[in-house]
């Protein structure tokens, strides 16, 4: 079921994805409302619809252009809908409504640019919003679509998906717990079923889980502060916590988490200057990069890439890609892989020349080298997934550290092997062999073929002892994995590299 599941949202990018989410919200709210179901008039419904997009668009455009960014069609899309969401929909005829919209609108736009640190944004920015509204204009979130029985199918749906998507369950997991729990603490036991009704059934919770505690640039990357995250958040978001006679909403329980979010790893937004373009087999290349600042992460990780496209294709201007260079390294490499039908950020990126930018940001990712030195490795890649271990291996050769690893690379044909160079190097310094796996047209000394158990048993013998890291396309990496089980290697022992979105 996982893998039908994985294999329908693959080709999605996770912004596209949440984009269908919440018009799939919207449209059911539309429909729902001309038979009444829900108690939204659809008019209101589509009037402030286009009033928000057509606001929010608008300032973005004022701001991206005045701070020089590239603008994200999807982000911009995202927060309008999810105001639409939030707020009560009004109508032409209520001119205070209409000022509450357009002013949520700017706010949120606005917040992305001034409360930004190196050129990164701090808070939610439809949480911001949301909170001026409540606190400048007395007329907070309603949050109407979380307090809808009739919508709860496609908000439960829809949101499983985008948090399988994004591999966010422990973040929802906690926090739906802290908040259940906290609420039952504060409660009198004879409120208890009211407690967990109301939780479930008319309050934003689901909602505000699914989409709003997910945004990828205001939580925590890493394991254990994004559980932290998810639990201050929660225990916030119940109704009866307080400080005095402050009491927190949802958008304010969010916005405490944003800044411990940005205090457990503040991050920031590169602006990268391409330096030159290597060929690194057939059919890839390397684009270096440099960085006005040092570049903080760990071999291994991965970066969002944004580049500004005029006319950008239905996967957007943005992707992860992992920094194919080591921590070590004076200039950022990106490796990518070039198909015959590249994407329209592909191709913007094939006819970037030197001098030209792009805008990194989130560093992330735990598929890095292991603490412990004496671990003994074995680094399975297919492809250019390849790319994360030219950064560990580079990492190693630069501090003279040898360790026990054995690589199986695996390409369709001999000029599909990239970085060569560090993998002989590695050889030659660290005594780390690479095995190459070539599926047509294999060269003496090379396996004919995928990897696969054979090829595994005869390269390591030694492969109970060691711990798996495997990277490349999701059905290499599944066949690879299945195989492995099927050795009896424990599923602990198994890595595999994860990309929140295609690239
Ligand atoms: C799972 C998921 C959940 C989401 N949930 C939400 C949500 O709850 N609320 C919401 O509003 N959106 C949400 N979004 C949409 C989107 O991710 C957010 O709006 C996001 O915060 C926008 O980031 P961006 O980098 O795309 O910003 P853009 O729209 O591209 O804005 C420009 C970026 O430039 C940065 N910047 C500012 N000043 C400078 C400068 N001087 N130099 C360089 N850069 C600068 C800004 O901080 C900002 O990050 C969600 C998206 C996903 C995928």
């Amino acid at each position: 079921m996982t893998r039908w599941i994985d294999r329908f949202l693959d080709p999605i990018t996770m912004y596209r994805l949440v984009l269908y989410y919440l018009v799939a919200m919207l449209a059911a709210a539309f429909m729902l409302g001309f038979f009444k179901i829900v108690p939204h008039d659809p008019t209101a419904i589509a009037f402030s619809a286009v009033l928000i997009t057509a606001v929010c668009w608008i300032s973005n455009e004022i701001f991206a252009r005045v701070f020089k960014v590239p603008a994200n069609s999807e982000s911009i899309y995202i927060t309008a809908l999810i105001l639409m969401l939030i707020l009560n929909p009004v109508t032409a005829a209520d001119a205070k409504g209409v000022g509450v919209l357009i002013a949520a609108s700017v706010w949120a736009m606005a917040s992305k640019y001034i409360f930004a640190v190196r050129g990164q944004h701090l808070f939610n920015p439809a949480a911001v919003a949301v909170a001026l509204t409540a606190l400048l204009l007395d007329h907070p979130a309603s949050w109407w679509v979380g307090g809808n029985l009739p919508l709860l199918p496609v908000v439960l749906i829809g949101g499983l998906l985008v948090v399988r998507k994004l591999r966010r369950f422990d973040l929802v997991a906690v926090f739906m717990l802290t908040a259940v729990a906290t609420s039952l603490a504060t409660a009198a036991p004879a409120d208890y079923g009211m407690v967990l009704s109301e939780a479930l059934k008319s309050s934003p919770i689901l909602f505000f889980a699914f989409v709003m505690l997910t945004e990828p640039l205001t939580a925590p990357t890493r394991p254990l502060p994004r559980l932290v995250f998810a639990a201050l958040v929660g225990f916030l978001f119940a109704p009866n916590v307080h400080i005095g006679s402050f009491y927190f909403t949802p958008e304010l329980a969010l916005l405490v988490g944003n800044l411990f979010a940005y205090a457990a790893g503040p991050r920031g937004r590169f602006v990268l200057t391409l330096e030159r373009i290597e060929r690194s087999a057939a059919d890839s290349y390397d684009f270096i990069f440099r960085s006005p600042r040092r570049l903080a992460f760990q071999a291994g990780q991965y970066l969002e890439w944004t580049l500004g496209l005029d006319h950008p294709d239905n996967r957007g201007n943005r992707r992860y890609f992992t920094v194919a260079s080591a921590p070590g390294e004076s200039s950022v490499r990106l490796g990518v892989k070039f198909y015959r039908q590249s994407s329209a950020f592909k191709r913007a990126l094939a006819l970037m020349s030197p001098g030209d930018t792009i805008h990194a940001a989130q560093v992330a990712g735990n598929f890095t080298l292991p603490a412990d030195p004496r671990a003994k490795l074995a680094f399975i890649a297919g492809g250019i997934g390849i790319t994360p271990f030219r950064s560990m291996l580079r990492e190693l050769i630069d501090r003279d550290e040898a360790r026990s690893i054995t690589v199986l690379y695996g390409v369709g044909q001999p000029d599909h092997i990239a970085y060569r160079d560090v993998l002989d190097e590695a050889q030659a310094r660290l005594g780390i062999s690479t095995v190459y796996a070539v599926a047509r047209g294999a060269e003496p000394g090379q396996y004919p073929g995928r990897i696969d158990e054979q090829l595994i048993r005869e390269a390591i013998p030694d492969y109970r002892e060691r711990i798996f890291y495997i990277s490349g396309s999701q059905a290499m990496v599944q066949s690879v994995r299945k195989a492995l089980i099927g050795m009896g290697i424990h599923r602990m022992r198994i890595k595999t590299d994860f990309f929140p979105g295609l690239a």
